[in-house]
């Protein structure tokens, strides 16, 4: 019997400590088996020459809305590389509207108000344009849109009259009292409920176009950060029955770790005995059955619970110690809000954690992260659960104390990369000279010793691992502005990162993000060695080939 592939002649960057670069890697049945010379290339079936490309594991984003990435090629784009001005957003709204159906709503995403003069579309604009069709955008936070008078109607607010925001969202009007299109926060629900809901066949299709897209990018993993809460995020309650479908139909094509999103659990009927017990309890929250995070494979498993405790940095939404640095058209001391009260995040996180969760929870300003850290320090003092490894997403504001805290907590903090350029002049605006400093820190992480993942929050930004790597290690905005240097990492702690780091934030890192007998067999083979490019230039490296399961899913490779 034959091994299956003996790929030769690699500059294998292994992430493995004990042995770190490799030039041949053996792969039988999905996991390797062997490096180097260890066993004869004769007792391979294949032989592949990787003409001495540099080969990294597969890059793991640790925050990728996958199912997202896929839905955005299939709605109109107006993310700010795509749609630089107001003119050119409402044009693509237009052909959009001309190309669906009479009466089909239209959707589109990705559009960032920094970018269109610190306005959002709204309403009239989006009339003037839409041909009688409802009209949904959604800002690239994901956190608010805006809708047409359309849009407006099908949920029964003709003429966008007595339009009343629920707590914890906003919805401006004009002078008149007519809504002015945007919807923030949970006021987006509004107008979403009125969409016709996404089914799991649509999330498999999702599923199936993001996960092509991630594998010309060297993505092999992905967590997915956050089903089955409609209003909040993801499509619907039958999300993972989604991934399933698409699995089954052999469109997932990266590995998929999911995270439900908290309102999906439920008390677990320990909260009469937890009354009589006395204060401080909790009770569990948990899906039916017992699931919890790890239940699943390498292919497709239950990662942590999410949950949003803010909104967003650059949407001005995120909760703050301190006040946004004030522009035209909204209020003085703006500081943000919270999506739940305080002591719901509470209840909701500590019963999670109580109940075996791994627990990730969103948060962007310093005052949630604060609430945040409080719970989760409550959480350990009450059930002390070692190596829980809750995680902290985003972390995009964050003084010394916090990082220090939540290095003791054994906290694991979430950082975007690709946020510096992409959103980093929208967060210098929002934050203000005295505060930019705090926003976006990485190596303030590693410093404090934590094993950070890396990800990108696509398709907010772009999922692309090499771009995210370039500003890790670069910190320049799009306008070319340094942003806040001293966070500069070198790039064997962003690769690592984007591994090892990624697959530890999982609790994965025994069989993924590193190269040695018995991982998984997932590599990329790049079209130069991002380790010696200079630094300007890491962006333009490419992906040559992607390897899944030692199977070449992207990509050429000479055999
Ligand atoms: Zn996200």
């Amino acid at each position: 019997m034959l091994l299956d592939t003996l790929y030769i002649n690699g500059s294998f960057y292994t992430q493995n400590v004990r042995r770190p670069r490799a030039h041949s890697v053996g792969v039988h049945n999905g996991r390797i088996i062997s490096l180097d010379d260890e066993l004869p290339a004769a007792l391979f079936r294949d032989v592949v020459d990787l003409a001495g490309a540099a080969v990294v594991p597969g890059f793991n984003d640790a925050h990728c809305h996958l199912s997202y990435v896929g839905q955005a090629l299939v709605q109109a784009d107006l993310r700010p590389a795509a749609c630089g001005t107001m003119d050119e957003l409402l044009a693509t709204v237009e052909r959009a509207c001309l190309a669906a159906p009479e009466g089909a709503w239209v959707q589109g995403g990705g559009y960032d108000q920094n970018h269109l003069g610190n306005r959002h579309p709204t309403a009239e604009q989006l009339d003037a344009v839409s041909h009688g069709r409802p009209v949904w955008l959604m800002h690239n936070s994901r956190h608010m849109g805006v809708a047409n008078t359309a849009a407006f109607e099908r949920a029964g607010y003709p003429g966008r009259r007595d339009v009343a925001a629920p707590s914890g969202g906003a919805a401006p009007a004009d002078a008149d009292g007519r809504a002015v299109g945007l919807l923030q926060e949970t006021a987006r629900a509004l107008v979403m409920d009125a969409i016709p809901g996404t089914g799991v066949g649509d999330v498999a299709e999702m599923v199936g176009a993001g996960s092509d897209a991630l594998l010309e990018l060297g993505v092999t993993s992905i967590t997915e950060p956050g089903l089955g809460a409609p209003q909040h995020i993801g499509h619907s309650l039958s999300d993972i029955a989604g991934y399933q479908a698409a699995r089954d139909a052999g469109k997932l094509r990266v590995r998929a770790t999911v995270m439900p999103y908290l309102t999906t659990l439920h008390g677990l009927g320990d909260a009469e005995q937890d009354e009589a017990s006395g204060a401080g309890h909790v009770a569990r929250m948990g899906l039916d059955l017992g699931m919890r995070s790890g239940f699943g494979d390498e292919w497709l498993r239950l990662g942590p619970a999410k949950i949003l405790s803010d909104g967003s940095l650059i949407g001005r939404s995120a909760f703050m110690c301190c006040d946004y640095q004030h522009v035209a058209d909204e209020p003085e001391g703006n500081r943000g809000l919270l999506q739940f009260p305080a002591q719901e995040l509470r209840r909701r996180v500590i019963g999670a954690h109580r109940a075996g969760w791994q627990v990730a929870t969103h948060a962007i300003g310093d005052a949630a992260l604060d609430v945040v850290l409080d719970i989760f320090a409550e959480a350990q003092q009450l059930y002390p659960r070692p190596d829980a490894r809750h995680r902290v997403e985003h972390v995009n504001v964050a003084g010394d104390d916090q990082i220090r805290r939540l290095a003791s907590l054994g906290l694991i903090p979430v950082p975007q990369g690709r946020f510096i350029s992409e959103l980093g002049d929208g967060a210098a605006r929002a934050l203000g000279p005295e505060r930019t400093h705090l926003a976006y820190r990485v190596k303030s992480l590693l410093d404090a010793g934590i094993e950070i993942p890396a990800s990108s929050d696509a398709p907010v930004v772009s999922g692309d691992p090499l771009l995210n790597i370039h500003d890790l290690v670069n910190r320049r905005t799009s306008s070319g502005a340094d942003f806040v240097p001293e966070e500069r990492i070198s790039v064997a702690q962003a690769v690592r990162a984007y591994t090892v780091g990624s697959a530890h934030a999982v609790h994965e890192e025994h069989y993924k993000g590193s190269l040695a007998p018995g991982m998984l067999a997932d590599f990329v083979a790049l079209t130069e060695d991002i380790y010696t490019v200079p630094a300007d230039a890491i962006g333009d490296v490419r992906v040559a080939a992607t390897v899944v399961g030692g199977r070449l899913a992207h990509g050429r490779l000479q055999g």
